[in-house]
């Protein structure tokens, strides 16, 4: 952890917002572990439903494989209880939720019944062409999901995990027609966020089009400053 993570992540309750390819879950997995927030992906719960076979799994599916939105009677109870465990007390990094403005509403009032708010909305912006070209290269490990990118972070050896040895895959959702369903539900979706945040005074937007590690410092600095500044 680094220096002065314990000072930062107190209380921290951070959005990353993010179109599929920007880099958003990069930079979860890079900040949750500099800073010992609780990282919660509503995409990777998702999956975890659909692998365990739940009832709330099967319903998923479907949506999951057409790259559409999983209605919020299903995912909204799955995040809200997620973020209310133990685990989540010091500090929550959000990555992939709220996606519409009902789900950014729903986690207000939760987070107000916890006596919390958000305090960053992190904008990760990224050309859409580009977004394209990452998604279509991106792979993910069997074991433990660490990702790839065929253009930008290859693997050392081609189709193998550098770090647990497992075999790489891409996902159903980052192929065919699906990826450009992603995108269009995105900039329809998700992008009046923007705009939700921006009032509330909590958004921050950041040049995604860097490399990895250069955004990862900008989105540090405006951490930081979120704390300076008294949120
Ligand atoms: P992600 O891993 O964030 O790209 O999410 C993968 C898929 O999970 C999305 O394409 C949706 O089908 C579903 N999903 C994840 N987060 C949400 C959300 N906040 N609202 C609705 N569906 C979601």
């Amino acid at each position: 952890m680094e220096k002065d993570a314990e000072e930062l992540r107190k209380d921290a309750n951070i959005i990353l917002i993010g179109a599929q390819g920007s880099g958003k879950s990069t930079q979860a997995e890079k900040l949750s572990l500099a800073l010992g927030m609780c990282c919660v992906s509503s995409g990777d719960l998702l999956r975890e439903e659909v692998d365990e076979q739940t009832s709330l799994g099967f319903k998923a599916k479907e949506y999951l494989e057409k790259g559409a939105l999983v209605p919020d009677e299903i995912l909204g109870a799955i995040v809200l209880e997620r973020i209310t465990q133990q685990d989540c007390l010091p500090g929550i990094l959000l990555d992939g939720f709220p996606r519409t403005l009902a789900q950014a509403r729903t986690l207000d009032r939760h987070l107000q019944r916890l006596g919390r708010s958000i305090d960053r909305a992190i904008y990760l912006e990224v050309p859409r062409a580009e977004l394209l070209r990452r998604l279509s290269g991106r792979y993910l490990c069997r074991a433990n999901q660490h990702i790839y990118n065929m253009y930008t972070s290859p693997p050392k050896k081609p189709g193998i995990c550098d770090i647990d040895g497992s075999e790489l895959y891409q996902r159903a959702d980052d192929k065919g027609e699906s990826v450009q369903k992603r995108l269009e539900i995105f900039f329809q979706e998700t992008l009046p966020l923007l705009n939700y945040y921006r009032k509330q005074q909590k958004l921050v937007t950041i040049n995604g089009y860097q490399d990895i590690d250069q955004v990862y410092m900008d989105v540090m600095h405006a951490i930081r400053d979120a704390f300076r500044t008294g949120g």
